[in-house]
């Protein structure tokens, strides 16, 4: 084929697809989308004096997710790692768009594929407002818009000495099921039947704490979603605010499944697995009860984890006898 600006996806062109799978009858109803898909551009109009949170996050077959995975669940994965970053940064939605390249038009997997993301698009008003669509190897690109008031961001520069570390729910889950799903023997050796169909929810259909996020702006300091690692994603934290940290092991939720691992293959899934999309933030130890409110206001576990000093960059594991920790902080880098 020679390569041009957007080869088609069919014959008669993408407009086809996009009607069938992607524009849906009733326009989106949500305020802030004055136009959606069909013109050259959407039109959102955020409220007046709000900042626009933008973010881009990209999903490729076979590096983020296996060729034979689900559409239904990927529907549901690309958009939830986009609602994630909104949260981690305190954002409420607006809505997304959709860059798509096809191998090839299969309508069965496409409407699998859309049906997971508007379950997940519909559940947080975040509608689809345009895209693109290109022939090639499967890759799913969304950018999603969000927006918060000046002065609220949950910003990954704004930690403090002193402030309480949490973190959201309970991290490890997503990484045991990859191995599971890999087979990799010290996951399987050490779980328990029906793991795998218990933890692969936690890797391919995770849960974004939008709610928690907007609950936390302008109250929590600093925040980032778990992504790549508890331990490297808190250096993200520790490096642009200039600060340490205290993480007490102890206070980390264990999930029951990683109760059997080994203790080494236990912490490098609690402190190197990727994909929960949790948050990780800190807040003022003054404000602790605010904190628990957010939480329950949102329906969502947190537990205090830790704290922020003042060594710029040292990150010190707390062992439950109050001793030191070694383990090395790396998170998962694709170009590593
Ligand atoms: P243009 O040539 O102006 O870029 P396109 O032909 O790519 O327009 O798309 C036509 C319309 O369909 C636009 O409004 C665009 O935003 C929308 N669109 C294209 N692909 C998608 C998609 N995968 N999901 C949602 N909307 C899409
Ligand atoms: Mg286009």
């Amino acid at each position: 084929m020679t390569p041009r600006e957007n080869p088609p996806v069919t014959a008669g062109g993408e407009f086809d697809l996009i009607r069938r799978h992607f524009q849906r009858t009733a326009p989106p109803s949500v305020a802030a989308v004055a136009l959606g898909i069909g013109d050259d551009c959407a039109l959102l109009q955020p409220s007046p004096g709000g900042l626009l949170a933008v973010s881009s996050d990209m999903l490729v077959e076979g590096v983020h997710f296996f060729p034979d995975a689900a559409p239904e669940a990927l529907g549901h994965k690309a958009l939830a790692v986009n609602l994630s970053d909104l949260a981690a940064m305190g954002a409420h939605p607006l809505g997304f768009t959709l860059a798509l390249a096809l191998p090839r038009v299969d309508d069965a997997w496409l409407t699998a594929f859309s049906r997971g993301l508007f379950a997940l698009a519909d559940a947080h008003a975040c509608p689809l407002v345009g895209g693109d669509t290109t022939r090639g190897p499967l890759n799913l690109c969304i950018t999603i818009f969000g927006e918060l008031r000046p002065g609220q961001a949950l910003r990954r520069d704004a930690a403090q000495a002193g402030d309480d570390l949490y973190l959201s729910g309970a991290v490890g889950e997503a990484r045991l099921a990859l191995e599971l799903l890999r087979g990799t023997p010290w996951a399987t050796a050490h779980s328990g039947p029906g793991a795998l169909s218990r933890l692969r929810e936690r890797l391919e259909r995770p849960a974004p704490r939008v709610a928690l996020g907007q609950a936390l702006a302008g109250l929590a300091h600093a925040a980032i979603d778990v992504s790549d690692g508890l331990a490297g994603d808190l250096g993200h934290i520790l490096r642009a605010s200039r600060v340490g940290a205290h993480l007490e092991l102890a206070a980390l939720p264990l999930p029951p499944d990683l109760a059997g691992l080994p203790e080494d293959r236990r912490f490098e899934c609690l402190l190197h697995g990727g994909d929960d999309y949790e948050l990780l933030f800190t807040a003022a130890p003054g404000d602790r009860e605010r904190v628990q409110a957010a939480a329950r206001a949102s329906q969502t576990p947190v537990h205090r984890i830790g704290c922020i000093t003042p060594n710029a960059g040292q990150l010190r594991l707390i062992g439950t006898q109050g001793q030191t920790v070694a383990v090395p902080t790396r998170g998962f880098d694709h170009f590593a």
